[in-house]
């Protein structure tokens, strides 16, 4: 994979390929931002970047010997994860990492320790990396990943270049579902409702039964709308009782885009939909809280 397949903001793409593609970097960075917008991905490149051996502005190529001894494993690279079985990641890695950073590199260039779940670390083994992350051996370049700044000790953020990933723009999410084979019809929904998270996106796309309940939510809402019985277009939607927040965000997405589209029935649906959302919470049963959704929506 190079720069130019990432999904994220151009400009944020650009200046890491620029930094990581020149080896002018900092000693430590933090990539932060929600599930799913190309963080881990992001911190993957970079690192492959600094042992690429290609001209600074197409690194990594994937090509040379040094990408290829990225993807195999590189010596220089360490990885700082959860160990099999555990929750988190022991102040005892941390404390392995840092000894094995005392030693000279092997190839003699450049060192990464990639920490892809750094809320992981539990506040001691924060505290053990501090020192190092201050101030590292020459050439070693800390990237730590994580999903919100408050996950971390203020002491480890304020050592760290702060580089931060804002959900994707949802035309970008429905065009690498089409990338990746989705129908147009899906591409779009799914794209509506994964909040600019690819990550989810693609869960929706692989999901055996979400996409059926779509179908499902839109055939019930035609018939709604073109008063062809209520209560037998919200009967055909069954729904577990834990997925019935869901179809209502099904169905919220199809409002919205009713609205895009300019059609008035959009804005009644989505109001509709945060009335079923309450029901649904107050233990109202699903069966009745639809029908009113779709009734109240429909104008009947
Ligand atoms: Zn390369």
């Amino acid at each position: 994979m190079r720069f130019d397949e990432l999904l994220a903001r151009p400009a944020l793409i650009s200046h890491l390929r620029e930094t990581f593609g020149a080896g002018r970097v900092y000693h430590a960075y933090l990539f932060v931002g929600p599930e799913g917008v190309g963080k881990r991905t992001a911190a993957g490149l970079c690192s492959q970047a600094l042992f690429c051996q290609a001209a600074p502005g197409e690194r990594p190529c994937g090509d040379c010997p040094g990408c290829a001894q990225f993807a195999e494993g590189h010596p220089d690279v360490y990885r700082l994860q959860v160990p099999d079985g555990k929750t988190q990641i022991p102040v005892d890695s941390v404390r392995d990492l840092t000894a094995a950073l005392s030693d000279r590199p092997f190839s003699g260039g450049w060192r990464v320790v990639l920490i892809e779940e750094a809320e992981k670390m539990n506040a001691s083994a924060q505290n053990a990396l501090l020192k190092t992350l201050e101030e590292p051996p020459e050439g070693t370049v800390f990237l730590l990943v994580a999903r919100a700044l408050g996950a971390l000790l203020p002491t480890v953020v304020s050592r760290c270049q702060v580089v931060r990933f804002s959900p994707l723009p949802e035309e970008t999410v429905r065009q690498e579902l089409l990338r990746r084979g989705a129908k147009e019809g899906d591409a779009k929904w799914i794209a509506q409702i994964s909040e600019g998270s690819l990550g989810k996106a693609l869960a929706c796309l692989n999901d055996d039964h979400l996409p059926a309940l779509m179908r499902g939510a839109q055939a019930a809402w035609e018939a709604a709308r073109s008063g062809k019985g209520v209560a037998a277009a919200a009967g055909a939607i069954k729904v577990e009782k834990d997925e019935a927040l869901l179809a209502l965000d099904l169905f919220e997405s199809i409002g919205r885009s009713c609205i895009r589209e300019g059609d008035e029935a959009g804005a009644r649906l989505v109001r509709a939909a945060m009335e079923a959302r309450k029901m649904v919470n107050s233990n109202v049963t699903w069966q009745y809280a639809l029908e009113r959704m779709l009734m109240d929506a429909a104008g009947r």
